[in-house]
């Protein structure tokens, strides 16, 4: 038997159940790892409360984690028992022990420990394409990035900034402003009410070419009316509601703009884009670019606990679950 964290039903933090399940075996082209660390996201908050729909019930959430591989299944090519792996975007991951699709495994570079690799594997692949590929920020950009405190939006401040770019960045305290400045952050605004203006005010009326909202609802149309003619929406989350429908005439109302909805998922299902993905990912963690800040750590028992301090905005940087 193994430990995991499972849920029966959609509902609160108190849902998540610490309990035996039996200890899967790797079947064709698959791995067992065991779990070092697993990462906390707010994907796992959709999946918790049913926003986001469970393929089956009971569910082990969580999409994240790195570890050792304790044996592979047959066919599996280019991993070993004893490799030091990584992973992002597969349900399982709330488990002491888990079996995996092989070719979703990473591994990990021996310079990055098993609580980095978990803090950063889906957060920071995702400022990856956010910055080279849904939007490839240049130099001299100036850019708004939402949650600008939180796990994605810490690394966003510092990976735009190396790349060149001026980010404003959006949070809800004078504390989180302090750390989105202290990474990287050359202006930071707290609430949204000021955005536009602020974004006005900042970029001497020419507003910015892209926003990253992970924030949803809440902040949807303050992201709208910050963008320049042309200018690109990327809606990549919902911690504060799905955004409802929208208007396309909004969109030409507010100067020809282009609105994107994208996923880690389909920025990395070729194999050779999450390879791609995640060299540079290591790249920039390894050259010290960027620093993943793994601001808190939960026991994996505790992961209700986790849930509740992400979601009520207190945790700042990445989280860990210890199995
Ligand atoms: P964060 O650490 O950023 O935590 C969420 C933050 O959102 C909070 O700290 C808070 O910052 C802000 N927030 C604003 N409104 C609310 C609200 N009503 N309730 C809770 N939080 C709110 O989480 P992650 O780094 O794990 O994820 C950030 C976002 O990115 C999530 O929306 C997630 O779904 C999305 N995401 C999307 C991916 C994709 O590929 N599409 C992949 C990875 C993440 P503050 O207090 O400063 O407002």
């Amino acid at each position: 038997m193994t430990k995991a964290i499972r849920i029966h039903t959609n509902g609160g933090p108190e849902v998540m159940v610490w309990e035996d399940v039996p200890t899967p075996e790797p079947g064709p082209l698959e791995a067992l790892i065991r779990h070092e660390a697993v990462g906390l996201n707010f994907i796992d908050v959709y999946f918790r409360t049913g926003l986001y729909k469970a393929p089956n019930l009971p569910l082990i959430i969580g999409q994240e984690g790195a570890g050792t591989v304790l044996a592979v299944g047959s066919g599996v090519v280019g991993l070993a028992a004893g490799d030091r792996v990584a992973y992002a975007g597969a349900l399982g991951g709330y488990a002491t022990e888990r079996v995996i699709a092989a070719d979703r495994l990473v591994k990990l570079p021996d310079s990055i420990g098993f609580q980095t690799g978990a803090a950063m594997m889906l957060q920071g692949m995702t400022a990856q394409y956010l910055l080279r590929r849904t939007h490839a920020v240049q130099p001299g950009d100036t850019i708004v990035v939402h949650a600008a405190a939180g796990g994605v939006g810490l690394i966003l401040c510092q990976w735009a900034k190396h790349l060149g770019a001026t980010v404003i960045g959006v949070v809800s305290s004078a504390e989180k402003a302090a750390l989105a400045q202290a990474n990287g952050a050359a202006h930071t605004v707290i609430g949204h009410a000021a955005l536009a203006s602020e974004v006005k005010r900042i970029t001497g009326g020419a507003m910015v070419p892209v926003v990253y909202d992970s924030v949803g609802k809440d902040t949807f149309a303050a992201s709208l009316d910050s963008l320049a003619p042309l200018g690109l929406m990327v809606s990549y989350g919902n911690a504060s509601g799905p955004v409802p429908p929208v208007e396309l005439g909004l969109l030409a109302a507010k100067g020809s703009l282009f609105l994107t909805r994208p996923t880690l998922a389909t920025y990395t299902a070729k194999r050779s884009d999450l390879e791609r993905v995640a060299a540079d990912l290591f790249a920039a963690v390894g050259s010290g670019a960027v620093k993943i800040q793994v601001n808190q750590t939960f026991s994996l028992k505790d992961a209700g606990a986790a849930h509740t301090a992400l979601e009520s905005r207190k945790t700042t940087g990445s989280t860990v679950l210890l199995p």
